[in-house]
């Protein structure tokens, strides 16, 4: 069983400070959500993470690996799933080849491909299609489908709810929900609060590059801040 744990994280990049003394853990089968405004800091702590920011770090670690030390195209290896902001996928690539390359770097213990189509059937029914012609919504799932193709246990998400209709994050949130209640921990990072809170059952305040609050996501969805700030309540 693997923790992710990250302690003392701050990202700067040339003069800008996106991520100041960041520190958190992700406990196996755990949830946490990371919720701030545009501009917080959400997305490069994710990508430090990930070993695709600059950084500087007392520790990250998943589990007994060093994650300083490990260059970013083996964290797939160690377990370690990512849905980059903004889904990234091939768009003049298959569905299926989209997947596929999910698993390129670890096809030794990869997922069975039609494990992800019974999780998402749209990906199955469109498995030929180019990902380009996919909806935005459609390019998210094959996005996650694409992270669970190695196997992970533990999957980063950068705002999967982005540009997606209210029926369409209502779906994510049911794909992730499914994910969790199966053993994948989770660590989601949202401007989307309403989202994270359904989500996760522990989660984090970004401001400024800053950890600002945390707490159970019960707790900080009754908070009358957190309300007036980000839900709009
Ligand atoms: P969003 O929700 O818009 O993705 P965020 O909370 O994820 O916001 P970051 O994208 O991590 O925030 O940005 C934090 C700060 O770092 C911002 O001031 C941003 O302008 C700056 N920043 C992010 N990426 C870069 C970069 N590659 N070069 C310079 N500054 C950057």
């Amino acid at each position: 069983m693997s923790t992710l744990t990250v302690e003392g994280l701050s990202v700067h990049y040339g003069g800008v400070r996106a991520a100041h003394d960041v520190s958190f853990t992700v406990e196996p089968g755990q949830s946490l959500g990371i919720i701030g405004a545009n501009g917080a800091g959400k997305s490069s702590t994710l990508k430090a993470i990930m070993g695709l920011a600059p950084r500087q770090a007392r520790a990250i670690r998943f589990g007994a690996h060093d994650l300083l030390r490990a260059p970013a195209h083996t964290l797939v290896r160690h377990g370690i799933g990512y849905v980059p902001e903004g889904r990234h996928v091939f768009p003049g690539l298959t569905v299926e080849k989209n997947l596929l390359l999910g698993a390129y770097t670890s096809s030794w213990k990869r997922t069975p491909i039609d494990e992800v189509y019974e999780l998402f059937p749209v990906l199955g029914e469109m498995r030929g299609r180019l990902a380009g012609a996919l909806s935005g919504g459609q390019q998210q799932m094959l996005a996650v489908g694409r992270a669970m193709m190695c196997r992970p246990k533990v999957m980063l998400l950068d705002e999967p709810s982005m540009g997606l209709s209210p029926k369409l994050v209502g779906d994510i949130a049911g794909v992730l929900k499914q994910l969790n209640a199966g053993g994948l921990a989770i660590l989601l990072v949202e401007q989307n609060a309403k989202l994270t809170f359904d989500v996760t059952t522990t989660c984090l305040v970004m401001e400024n590059g800053e950890i600002a609050a945390s707490g159970t996501s019960a707790e900080l969805s009754d908070d009358p801040q957190v309300r007036r700030i980000y839900l709009g309540l």
